[in-house]
C-alpha cells in the first residue's frame, strides 16, 4: 500500500492504465459509497480492479443521506436482531478503529406521548440497543441512554412544544461525514492500486453472448471513449441501476425504486 492522492495525474495515470487494454478481474460502476466499498473490498482481496464515476465521488446519494452511522434501532421493532448486532458491530468499528476522524456519537430524543405504557416500551427498547452495542465489543465511546422528565426533556430541547411530549428517553448513535468517507475509502482502494477515476462514465457495455466482458466509458474532460476489459462488472449506480442495466440491454434482477427522505433544521438552543 503507497498513500496515493486523488489528483489530475493520479487519474490521468488510471484512465491510461485502464485504456490499456490489459484485463482487469473487476470493473465497479459508480463512485458511491457502495462502489467504492467494492472496490476496496476486492483491491485487498489482491484483484487487479478499476473504479469509474461518471461525476464525482459520493455525488449521488452518498453525499445526500441523513448522515447517520445507527446500529437500526426501528429493525429492533421488527424483531430482526440479527441486522442491528451486525449494524451495531459495524458502527463501533467506525467510531473506534476505522474513521474515528469522521464518525462521531451525536444524542437523539425519543419524545413520550403517552403516560404508563410508553416509558417501559420504549425503555426497553432502548436497554436492549445499548446492551447489544457493548456486547459487540466495540461499541464504547457511546454514552448509555437516559430517562428524561417533561421538564428534563424541555430543558434539552426547549424549543418543544410543552404539552407536545409527556417526557422522553435519550439515546445516542453516530453520524458521519458521508461525501469524505465515500472519498477515503475511494483514496484507500487506489492506495491499494485500484485504478479509480471520476468524470468517467459508462456508456455502453462490452459483450460475449450474454456475458458482460467490459464497458465502454467516456473521459468526459477530454471526450475520449475506450474500452475496459473486466472479468467481472459490478453495477454500483445506486438509484441508477435500471438505466446502467438497459445500457447492457438486460433487465437485470434488481428494480431500485428512489426513496425520499426530508431533513428539518430548527435553530439550536445554545
Ligand atoms: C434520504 C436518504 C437518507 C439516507 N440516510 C442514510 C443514513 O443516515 N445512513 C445510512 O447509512 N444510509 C442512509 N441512506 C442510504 C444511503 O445513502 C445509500 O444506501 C447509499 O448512499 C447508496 O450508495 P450507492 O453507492 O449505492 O449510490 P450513490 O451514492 O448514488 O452512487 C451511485 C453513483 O453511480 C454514478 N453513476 C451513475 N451512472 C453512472 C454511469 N453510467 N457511469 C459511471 N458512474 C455512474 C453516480 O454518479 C453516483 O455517484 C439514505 C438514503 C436516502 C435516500
Amino acid at each position: 500500500m503507497k498513500p496515493v492522492a486523488l489528483s489530475p495525474q493520479s487519474r490521468e495515470e488510471a484512465l491510461d492504465a485502464l485504456a490499456s487494454g490489459r484485463e482487469l478481474d473487476i470493473l465497479v460502476v459508480g463512485g458511491g459509497v457502495v462502489g467504492a466499498g467494492c472496490a476496496l473490498d476486492a483491491v485487498t482481496r489482491g484483484l487487479s480492479v478499476g473504479l469509474v464515476e461518471a461525476r464525482d465521488w459520493a455525488s449521488g446519494t452518498s453525499s445526500r443521506s441523513s448522515k447517520l452511522i445507527h446500529g437500526g434501532l426501528r429493525y429492533l421493532e421488527m424483531l430482526d436482531f440479527r441486522l442491528v448486532q451486525e449494524a451495531l458491530k459495524e458502527r463501533g468499528l467506525l467510531i473506534q478503529r476505522l474513521a474515528p476522524h469522521l464518525v462521531h456519537p451525536v444524542k437523539f430524543l425519543y419524545p413520550l406521548k403517552h403516560r404508563f405504557w410508553e416509558r417501559p416500551y420504549v425503555g426497553a427498547g432502548v436497554l436492549l440497543y445499548d446492551t447489544m452495542g457493548l456486547g459487540s465489543g466495540n461499541s464504547r465511546g457511546l454514552p448509555f441512554h437516559r430517562h428524561l422528565s417533561h421538564r428534563g426533556a424541555l430543558r434539552e430541547v426547549p424549543a418543544l412544544k410543552a404539552d407536545s411530549l409527556v417526557g422522553a428517553v435519550q439515546y445516542w448513535d453516530a453520524q458521519v461525514d458521508d461525501a469524505r468517507h465515500t472519498m477515503t475509502i475511494t483514496r484507500t482502494a487506489a492506495s491499494y492500486g485500484a485504478l479509480v477515476a471520476n468524470r468517467t462514465r459508462v456508456t455502453g457495455f462490452l459483450r460475449q453472448g450474454e456475458r458482460v466482458t467490459g464497458a465502454l466509458v467516456t473521459d468526459l474532460e477530454t471526450g475520449r471513449e475506450f474500452e475496459v476489459h473486466a472479468k467481472q462488472v459490478i453495477n454500483a449506480t445506486g438509484v441508477w441501476t435500471d438505466d446502467t442495466q438497459a445500457l447492457a440491454d438486460t433487465r437485470g434482477q434488481f428494480h431500485v425504486r428512489a426513496s425520499k427522505g426530508v431533513h428539518i433544521l430548527v435553530p439550536g438552543t445554545g
